[in-house]
């Protein structure tokens, strides 16, 4: 069995994998939301018996606050948790941006909340499996993977080393933000949605279809191009799990993978909460997926936005285009429409805040079970 729980991670991701035996799974994280989704994520695993905290992997996409936050204060900044391990940390930190592994007695990440990361990871396996070097690809075959117990394997889709080079630049100024103690919402990120309303009248599908094709500008931060994308694979499931990576840099690794035809795909956990920014039609039309997934409650940045949901419904190869919502929000329940989900040929699913949305797979099968 395999289960995947997008857990309520206000407007991030946090994605727990588990696999192998429904009694005592093997499991993983891949980004642990914001700092208050960390002390969420605690209380979950604190509730588990002392012997089964024990995780195969930790992913850290990136250095955004709403997938690195949860880092801090379920584990960074807390207690030694009882029983909790984790055999390897990814994530890729100011060092690797250079295509070197950090050296001597912990890596300066240019914070003083970085700094206490740093020294933290220092202690953990951090990039193991990769020799403490980062965690990234070439833009050529053979992508790298690596196999995992009980049957699961993650190959890596991105980023490439001129992704984390370009980061390099804005890295002090992307730690100080991503770690700082105190959530403040900015009127200037509100501003960038704003005269979108929550409701929205669509006539028929040209008036869909017309959605689609507005709002075309791409996503420039170096730190969302430096998103860890995975390709998960277990048994007869695949999944892609993209953090906030460009959409370009995802359809090459695709195409990479999948020259001649969509690739198939169980599930596709899509880039950066469903930013129109971050979701092209090229993209789309290089898989074909069973079931989209969406994680964000719309906190900040208002996401998912009407286009990008519109490039999927209109786009996707898959019929009737899946959706799946982590949580509902004012941003996200417009699509829950009998009239638009008949017009236009779609389904959609949505969690709940308390545990969000949790799909098993199993035989070819995509259950909700929550
Ligand atoms: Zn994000």
């Amino acid at each position: 069995m395999l289960t995947l729980q997008l857990l309520p991670a206000r407007e991030g991701d946090a994605i727990w994998v588990r696999w192998g035996s429904a009694d005592v799974p093997y499991q993983m994280l891949i980004d642990m939301g914001t700092q208050e989704t960390g002390t969420e994520l605690r209380e979950r695993i604190s509730a588990l018996p002392e012997d089964q905290r024990a995780f195969e992997l930790i992913v850290v996409t990136h250095i955004d606050r709403d997938h690195i936050g949860g880092l801090l204060s379920c584990l960074v900044d807390a207690e030694l948790l009882p029983g909790f391990t984790a055999k390897d940390f990814w994530f890729n930190g100011f060092a690797h941006l250079d295509g070197l592994k950090p050296q001597g007695e912990f890596e300066s990440m240019g914070a003083v909340q970085g700094e206490r990361l740093s020294r933290w990871l220092d202690k953990q396996n951090w990039n193991k499996q990769f020799a403490g070097e980062a965690v990234c690809c070439e833009n050529k075959l053979p992508l790298p993977y690596r196999d995992f117990e009980g049957g699961m394997r993650l190959t890596v889709l991105g980023p490439t080393a001129k992704r984390l080079s370009e980061l390099k630049s804005v890295w002090r100024k992307e730690v100080e933000a991503a770690l700082k103690k105190t959530q403040q919402s900015t009127a200037s990120e509100g501003l960038e949605r704003m005269g979108t309303s929550s409701h929205r009248t669509l006539e028929n599908k040209a008036a869909l279809a017309d959605l689609a094709e507005q709002q075309l500008a791409r996503d420039n931060s170096p730190a969302n191009a430096s998103s860890i994308a995975l390709l998960l694979e277990y048994q007869d499931t695949r999944i892609l799990l993209a953090g906030d990576a460009f959409s370009t840099d995802l359809k090459e690794s695709v195409q990479l993978i999948s020259p001649d035809q969509p690739l198939e795909l169980t599930a596709f956990k899509v880039p950066h909460h469903g930013s129109r920014r971050n979701l092209c039609k090229a993209l789309i039309e290089s898989v074909n997926c069973r079931f989209w997934l969406i994680s964000t409650d719309g906190s900040r940045f208002q996401h998912p936005d009407d286009e990008a949901v519109a490039r999927i419904l209109i786009h996707s190869k898959h019929r009737p285009a899946t959706v799946g919502f982590n949580v509902r929000s004012e941003f996200n329940e417009k699509w829950d429409s009998d009239d638009w989900r008949q017009k236009f040929d779609y389904c959609t699913t949505y969690g709940n805040a308390e545990d969000g949305l949790s799909l098993k797979f199993q035989g070819g099968s995509i259950l909700v079970t929550q």
